[in-house]
């Protein structure tokens, strides 16, 4: 069995708030991200989801170290990227990219599509002209998108078009790792799967690893060998894709589960609707964070947290349900 590629262990970040009182220090924070620990493996897609302000995507920055961690390790190939010295980091960063949410945005309007995706190779100074250029063109070709492409301007593209460019800039250092932070959410379903297509083939061809960062668990099924489920800033449940679709444990899994829409007819699962919204988590509940809203919520869950489980086959829950057991 090989070496994790990446190693996160109880991972946090708090957000202080600031105080209402001038020239006072607020005690309180949000907790965006509370103790999270997880390996990827080499070439796996591990998905993690979970309703909006989870902690999904702040999580993903503490990983790429955009921004740093209140404390926990993060290790990329051994070496722990948390604390590391700015010129070394930059080095490793390098294998560890980013696609972002939104394509409209991550693409900066006044630059042409093939300065956009050569910008990475010109901050290291990789190559000169003439090969970044040969790069680019590379590169277009590989995201389904053609030469004469480079010489234009991000708001001449759709919104598929504009993810298949960010996917080129991602790629043009040669990662081993790609951050997808929910990369098809702001297209339409069709164009969806096209761009999860492409990042299939990419996986395949250039033997890539993915942290997949979606609430939909409609698009993480096609995606991932494995799935973390997140809610408020914590892991609560994480298992192969087969385990977490087929055997889900924690009832909130069972809730997004439900939420898909049925592949058919005759297929009779009932949905599970959650009481509320996700709650505040400058103030989160005691005891399961989750209670509030559990359908299954018994008196000890207003009180203890639940610990992760494994309940076998890979597969680690929290909740007190699975204690009984
Ligand atoms: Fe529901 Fe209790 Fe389990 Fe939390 S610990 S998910 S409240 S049953």
């Amino acid at each position: 069995m090989s070496e994790p590629l990446l190693k996160v262990r109880d991972l946090r970040k708090y957000f202080p708030i600031d105080s209402p009182i001038p020239f006072k220090r607020s005690n309180q924070s949000v907790k965006a991200v509370d103790g999270v620990s997880f390996d990827v493996m080499p070439g796996e897609t591990l998905g993690v989801v979970g309703e909006s302000g989870c902690g999904k995507s702040t999580m993903a920055r503490l990983v790429n170290q955009l921004i740093p961690p209140s404390s926990g390790t993060v290790e990329f190939r051994g070496e722990n990227l948390v604390g590391m010295d700015a010129k070394k980091l930059r080095e490793t960063r390098k294998s560890i990219q980013m696609v972002f949410q939104d394509p409209y945005a991550s693409l900066d309007p006044r630059k042409t599509v093939g300065e956009l995706i050569a910008e990475p190779l010109v901050i290291h100074r990789i190559g000169d002209k003439a090969s970044q250029k040969k790069r680019v063109l590379e590169l277009l070709e590989v995201v389904g998108l053609s030469h004469y492409h480079a010489k234009r301007y991000p708001y001449e593209f759709s919104g598929g078009q504009r993810q298949r460019i960010n996917i080129a800039r991602a790629l043009v250092l040669n990662p081993d790792i790609i951050i997808c932070d929910e990369p098809v959410s702001a297209l339409d379903v069709s164009v969806q799967a096209q761009v999860i297509n492409l990042l299939k083939e990419l996986q395949r061809d250039y033997n890539l690893t993915y942290i997949f960062i979606s609430h939909d668990l409609n698009v993480v099924r096609y995606m991932c060998d494995r799935i973390a489920v997140m809610y408020l800033g914590k892991i609560v449940e994480m298992g192969t894709y087969k385990e977490i679709y087929e055997n889900p444990k924690h009832p909130y899994t069972k809730a997004l589960l439900s939420a898909i829409p049925k592949e058919s007819p005759h297929d009779n699962k009932e949905r599970i609707i959650l009481k509320d919204a996700v709650p505040n988590p400058i103030n989160p509940p005691t005891g399961c964070h989750f209670h509030e809203r559990c359908p299954y919520m018994m008196d000890i869950c207003s009180t203890k947290i639940p610990q992760l489980m494994d309940t076998g086959n890979g597969h680690i829950a929290s909740c007190h349900l699975l204690e009984e057991n």
